[in-house]
């Protein structure tokens, strides 16, 4: 199969990118947070195609994008209140959804789920092929599972090229870490995964939020768990990752006596002159958190060469967008984090 290249400059893209996720194609369309692999997310045999491109457990379920809120209604029922104050306030924007599905939508996007994630993509170009299609696209993060996702089109080339139907170029994504998802079906709202819209965020309009465990913690892959997705290994270059936490110095100190010729240092800028004999990679900067999360999985491709053996990393602290850059690289490390602090 030959992919096509499609520019988001481009006037015809919407209408041509449109036409082949209505004919059951695959088509890569960006988004403010990562790249997605979409489909037709009511037509069970273009989903199924997601799945296969990707390597996807049938379980994890997809997210459906869709161009406008009033569309939500049309594979959700019972949707509370709060879901349209979300939606009002931070759509289109990086936040997802969950809420309970209708029978329109197909047990192989939700993963069999009574339940589907719903979201309004920040990025004009995607909401107007979800238009021409005049169907809601289904898609989770184009990467191949388990890799570290997709942030510019030439990351999805190098994943998915010939593979599938269509790559639309938008340019790298501004946010860099997929959408945060929020569970409105029970009592409480439920925060599954952390991204661009924070907790502080949602608690000022919610009032209320539960951080689900696996957000925080390594999930056991057996586990029952709200978000399927959760349990994955995830984001992982093909090395070890471990994450060093402590101050500057004393991190330095701990990974320059632990550091072998084949091992990598992924740091932040500021911190570059202090690995200088460690080949070090830098994500972003510190200071600017946002520079960190738009960053991190590029130089976690960049990473994912089988000859480094180990990359000790360095995770920013705190709360906000921070939140979801450390679950990204707690996840990428398998929760591997030595507290520099603590040795000696
Ligand atoms: P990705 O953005 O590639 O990680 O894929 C979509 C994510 O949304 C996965 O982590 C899923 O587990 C999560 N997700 C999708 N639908 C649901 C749902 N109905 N309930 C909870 N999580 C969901
Ligand atoms: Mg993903």
């Amino acid at each position: 199969m030959e992919t096509l290249y499609l520019s988001a400059e481009n006037p015809d893209t919407a209408v041509i990118a449109g036409k082949i996720i209505q004919q059951g194609g695959l088509v890569a369309i960006p988004t403010e947070t990562v790249y997605g692999l979409g489909a037709n997310g009511l037509d069970e045999a273009a989903v199924a195609k997601i799945f296969e491109a990707k390597g996807r457990p049938q379980d994890n379920p997809l997210i459906l994008h869709v161009s406008e809120t009033a569309e939500i209604e049309k594979f959700c029922h019972s949707i509370p209140e709060a879901a349209y104050t979300l939606a009002e306030k931070f759509w289109p924007g990086p936040l997802t959804i969950v809420l309970p599905a209708r029978d329109t939508v197909p047990k192989r996007t939700t993963g069999g789920l009574s339940t589907v994630a719903v979201r309004c993509p920040d990025c004009q170009v995607t909401r107007e092929i979800i238009r021409c299609a005049g169907v809601p696209i289904a898609a989770p993060s184009a990467n191949i599972s388990g890799k570290p996702s997709t942030t510019t089109a030439q990351h999805v080339r190098h994943d998915h090229d010939g593979r599938i139907d269509a790559i639309v170029d938008g340019g790298p994504c501004r946010v860099g870490v997929e959408s945060t998802i929020v569970d409105l079906t029970e009592s409480r709202p439920r925060l599954l995964r952390p991204g661009g819209i924070t907790p502080e965020q949602l608690r000022s309009v919610l009032g209320d939020l539960v951080i689900d465990k696996a957000v925080t913690a390594q999930i056991d892959k057996d586990a029952v768990v709200k978000a399927p997705g959760m349990k994955y290994k995830h984001y992982a270059p093909a090395c070890d990752v471990v994450i060093v936490s402590g101050s500057r110095e004393k991190a330095a100190a701990y990974i320059h006596s632990h550091f072998e010729a084949s091992d990598r240092v992924l740091c932040f800028e500021e911190e570059l002159p202090l690995y200088k004999d460690c080949a070090p990679l830098a994500y972003g900067k510190e200071s600017d958190v946002s520079t960190l999360s738009a960053g991190l999985f590029s130089a976690l491709r960049i990473l994912d060469d089988p000859g480094i053996h180990r990359v000790y990393a360095r995770c920013p602290i705190g709360e906000g967008v921070a939140f979801a850059v450390q679950n990204r690289l707690k996840k990428a490390a398998a929760f591997h984090i030595i507290d520099a602090e603590a040795e000696v």
